[in-house]
């Protein structure tokens, strides 16, 4: 039997060790304590990402690493690496991690985004924002998500202070995108190159979390241009696992927002809606298995719980992530059938 390692342990690595069980497979989640939604579903090697002791004992346990969240650092990968196979490539994460990294490859790939500038100062902002006709959005290169790290331009007078804003931190000015919905592609690569698509899942954001995801989206007009970008990135990184790219969509145009190489939140209605959830194609992939090309069983609505738990009637499921509410926090999502 294999034992899958996970870095962290939050409700990703939490369906992930749901979906691992019936397949035969084991986890063994890396965090810095066993209070963490995956707790109750996984064992946890409780350890500190900076202690290469702990890292060396963790990876001596499993079969295969693998992550709930990109933003590991390089040298850590490396020294797993001298152990384990780490899944998704080093490569992946280096691009995942930092928003120019990832604009530079859609660009290399002849894949749609959003325009975009390096701005490492205030001035730089300053000279680059009229450029963008003083609309667009100011985004750290690294560690930003759920809307965290960016910064608004609306007009000429949000330049200003703009770059303070954001701590200083190197960042990108992105150009606004006049999108009429977002959505994403979900697939998965085995080591022999295989993929396998999940259809596409139309998401809504509420101040930059999402929360709301139909699965399948209603639309699928799309998904033969969203499969072919999503190869490309796939086997530009020569990928084994999950990826998800987000979208725009304007028209009948997709613009790529970003890449996850992971799991991603927008498939959570997979575990219902579909015969294989992401989380068990995942599982699958680093593990070595066949993959299992998605169907659609049913139709489903995903609501994600946000800051505060809220009226769960009308729904069929109810994922309960185990953690306090603080305001921006996912503490679950919700399932019904459409
Ligand atoms: P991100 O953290 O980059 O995924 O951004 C979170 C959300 O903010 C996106 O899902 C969009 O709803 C919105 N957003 C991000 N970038 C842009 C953009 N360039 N133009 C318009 N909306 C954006």
């Amino acid at each position: 039997m294999k034992k899958i390692g996970i870095l962290g342990a939050g409700q990703l690595a939490q369906m992930l060790a749901q979906a691992a069980k019936p397949i035969g497979l084991t986890t063994l989640c890396f965090a810095d304590s066993d209070n963490y939604s995956a707790a109750s579903d996984s064992e946890i090697f409780v350890g500190k990402l900076s202690d290469f002791n702990a890292l060396t004992a963790f990876a001596k346990q499993v079969n295969v690493i693998t992550l709930e969240n990109e933003n590991i650092p390089e040298a850590v990968i490396d020294h797993l690496s001298e152990f384990v196979e780490v899944m998704p490539p080093k490569k992946a994460l280096l691009v995942a991690q930092d928003r120019l990294f990832e604009k530079q490859m859609f660009e290399e790939l002849d894949i749609p985004c959003a325009s975009n500038a390096v701005v490492d100062s205030q001035a730089d902002l300053e000279n680059v924002a009229s450029g963008f006709g003083f609309k667009g959005i100011l985004k750290t290169r690294r560690l930003g998500y759920d809307g965290k790290g960016q910064h608004w331009i609306r007009s000429e007078a949000d330049v200003t202070g703009g770059v303070d804003q954001l701590q200083n931190q190197p960042a990108i000015l992105e150009g606004f995108v006049s999108f009429d919905s977002e959505c994403s592609q979900i697939a998965a690569r085995n080591r022999a190159g295989e993929v396998v698509f999940y259809p596409l899942m139309l998401n809504e954001h509420v101040s930059g979390i999402l929360r709301r995801t139909l699965c399948p989206s209603p639309d699928q007009s799309l998904s033969g241009l969203a499969q072919q970008f999503t190869k490309r990135i796939l086997e530009h990184l020569d990928y084994v696992g999950v990826l998800t790219v987000e979208f725009f969509v304007e028209g009948d145009q997709l613009i790529a927002n970003e890449i996850a190489p992971r799991v991603h939140n927008s498939g959570h209605a997979t575990i219902e809606a579909t015969n294989c959830s992401q989380f068990e194609n995942h599982c699958r992939a680093v593990a070595d298995m066949p993959l299992v090309q998605p169907e659609i069983i049913q139709s489903t609505e995903m609501i994600n719980v946000i800051g505060e738990w809220e009226n769960t009637s009308g729904f069929d499921q109810v994922h309960d992530y185990n953690k306090s509410p603080r305001a921006g926090r996912k503490l679950g999502h919700l399932i019904r059938s459409l």
